[in-house]
């Protein structure tokens, strides 16, 4: 029988409770992304027909005692909290609501001292732009910005869409694999992204804890390193890249963070209940985030998703290679959090 592309299920499942798919991939370290995905994982569906993103979503509402697990981040806080001054812990982002309330409630309501760090869209709206700016004016946050050579992430765009139909991956390596490199360099231990893959649709387990895995920003060294879809040497032997063209798109080496054994990369929202809706008008109130006055496209949304002109490319592409559209991925995400 002929194998399906990228590795999907061969049998197509929906959920009976939101709209997604088995198609729906699982997030995968961004550098060792092939065309064939071999062994790549997708949403599952459970013997009871609801998918992974749901049966959290019950864990969400129902049964996880948010209290319990504030008051771990508390601890967690107090374990890295400096007071002489120096940042004490990463945000990477954006200025997009998730960031922005990330970084607000650990500086205002937390008392934390958080840098911020970006790597930026590929291609800025205008709103994306605005948005950032008011992210550090309006809440106040230092920021480090680390922008690509512009000639070589369109070479390695064009390639991303070529050999894998994928716009948005230089985007993703960067967001990526920035932030533990950025706190190395700051002396920061500790790194917050917002939510867990959990929510839409990792396995239920990457939630049960608050850590991200290692393995999806480490390397052990650069030959099992796959960008555009292409092996790292080749693109320095057939592609004629240079080392220091590629520098900013690797993960931070595990002989790197031999040194810095304390350093740890946690999710927000594994502490705090994690609701979309709340996450914007938070953001709107406290940095100023303005949503579009226009839908984007492909959806009903205005807030989510608005700063790189790409997004529109990246939701189409997904929905030709995996048949979930970016109107599905939103109404899912509202069903689950009964908006
Ligand atoms: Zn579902």
């Amino acid at each position: 029988m002929r194998s399906t592309l990228f590795s999907s299920p061969k049998k197509i499942i929906f959920c009976k409770t939101c709209v997604l798919s088995n198609q729906k991939p699982v997030t995968i370290p961004e550098f060792t992304h092939t065309k064939d995905r071999k062994g790549a994982l997708y949403t599952k569906i459970n013997s009871d027909g609801i998918c992974d993103a749901c049966k959290y979503h019950k864990l969400k509402y129902k049964t996880i005692n948010w209290k319990e697990r504030e008051k771990n981040l508390l601890k967690l806080l107090s374990k890295f909290r400096k007071n002489n001054g120096d940042y004490d812990c990463l945000v990477p982002g954006s200025g997009g609501k998730d960031s922005a309330f990330t970084a607000h409630v650990l500086k205002y309501k937390y008392g934390m001292n958080p840098l911020t760090a970006t790597w930026p869209p590929i291609l800025y709206t205008d709103y994306g732009y605005t948005n950032f700016k008011n992210w550090l004016d309006v809440g106040g946050f230092d920021n480090i910005t680390m922008k690509p050579n512009p000639e070589v992430q369109r070479k390695l765009t064009k390639l991303s869409i070529e050999n894998l139909l994928h716009p948005f991956q230089t985007f993703i390596l960067g967001q990526k694999n920035l932030a533990p490199k950025i706190a190395y360099n700051f002396n920061i231990d500790l790194i917050f992204y917002g939510e867990s893959e959990a929510e839409y649709g990792a396995p239920i387990k990457k939630n049960l804890s608050s850590l991200r895995d290692k393995s999806a920003y480490v390397a052990k060294n650069l030959k099992n390193i796959y960008l555009s879809g292409v092996k790292y040497q080749n693109l320095i032997k057939d592609y004629k890249f240079k080392k220091n063209d590629l520098i900013s798109y690797l993960p931070i080496t595990a002989n790197l963070l031999e040194k810095r054994k304390n350093l740890q990369v946690h999710y927000l929202g594994y502490y705090l209940k994690w609701i979309p809706q709340e996450n914007y008008y938070y953001a709107v109130e406290n940095c100023g985030f303005k949503a579009r006055p226009y839908r984007s496209q492909g959806t009903f949304q205005k807030f989510q998703s608005i700063d790189d002109k790409i997004d529109d490319l990246h939701y189409y592409t997904h929905f030709i290679k995996f048949g979930l559209g970016r109107t599905s991925h939103d109404v899912a995400k509202e069903i689950r959090n009964k908006i």
